[in-house]
């Protein structure tokens, strides 16, 4: 039974899925580990779960943060990260207040017609016609909405959401800087559910059937397979077309590492251009 996240399935990309499947990553960068705290900060907050009778919002963040920060100690650094924490987690609980949410860090899986696939998902918020999906960063990508689409065609195929629904996105990543969050919402009712169900579907099969194929696209900047995946692409009879690709990627790649130095990382938006660094990956694209 192949167990894939929709997370996962985001990428579009068997080759992928196969190397989760037989060489599993835990990534646990600090943005990682940030968006993990701020994840169940919020739950605490919302679900009233974990919470003992006298805990404050603060108690609950400190036992967050020493959970999830092994060995870290109570200091002035220390401080700064409970605050931005705090501060992120009670912006989205003021969202979260004017919804009718009745369910948090809700799990689910569906096989989408398939004996042997299970695709599995956490929906942070959700209401009977109602889904939220809170992110910790600050800048929307088209990954996000599809996300949340197929979040809620899954659960709409389980009896857990109405349609139509209104999903929103939530970018926590704003706080911080002092701003609101952004949110991005979209709606889906019953006959574009069906549109992403066979678009999932038809990709399952392809996978079922075609297990270690490469596909080349935006996502492969991200994608922590990228250094096995070049030489295995290379190392394959694939056909000319994909080895070209990444021969322009590698090209592309030694161009920006000559320029990535310059950029910290994280969501550059310049006059023309956003910048986007992550890692040693730098992702330049033009505004308009
Ligand atoms: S780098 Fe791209 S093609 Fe390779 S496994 Fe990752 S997503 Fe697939």
């Amino acid at each position: 039974m192949k167990r894939i996240s929709v997370t996962s399935l985001l990428y579009w990309c068997p080759l992928h899925l196969d190397y989760l499947d037989q060489f599993p990553l835990e990534t646990t960068g600090a943005a990682d580990q940030i968006g993990s705290a701020v994840h169940d900060l919020i739950y605490r907050m919302l679900s009233g779960d974990g919470t003992g009778f006298f805990d404050t919002e603060e108690d609950v963040a400190w036992s967050v943060f020493l959970e999830k920060f092994p060995g870290a100690q109570v200091g002035p650094l220390a401080r700064q990260v409970i605050d931005e924490l705090l501060a992120v987690a009670k912006a989205a609980k003021r969202i979260a207040e004017t919804l009718p949410l009745v369910a948090y860090e809700e799990k689910f899986e569906h096989n989408f017609g398939f004996e042997n696939v299970k695709v599995v998902g956490i929906a942070d918020a959700m209401g009977e016609n109602v889904l939220l999906d809170w992110k910790t960063g600050s800048f929307p990508t088209d990954s996000h909405r599809q996300q949340v689409k197929v979040y809620a065609t899954m659960l709409w195929r389980l009896g857990k959401l109405r349609l139509p629904a209104s999903l929103s996105v939530v970018y926590l990543g704003t706080v911080p800087k002092g701003d609101e969050p952004l949110v991005r919402t979209f709606t889906i009712d019953e006959s574009e559910a069906v549109t992403v169900e066979s678009f999932v579907q038809r990709f399952l099969s392809d996978y079922l059937s075609n297990p270690a194929k490469p596909r080349i696209s935006d996502h492969c900047l991200f994608c922590p397979y990228g250094r096995w995946c070049k030489r295995t692409v290379r190392d394959s009879d694939r056909g000319s077309a994909v080895r070209q690709l990444w021969e322009m990627q590698e090209k592309a790649y030694l161009l920006q590492k000559q320029i990535a130095p310059g950029f910290t990382e994280g969501i550059h938006v310049m006059e023309e251009f956003i910048v986007e660094k992550k890692g040693d990956y730098l992702r330049v694209r033009r505004k308009w």
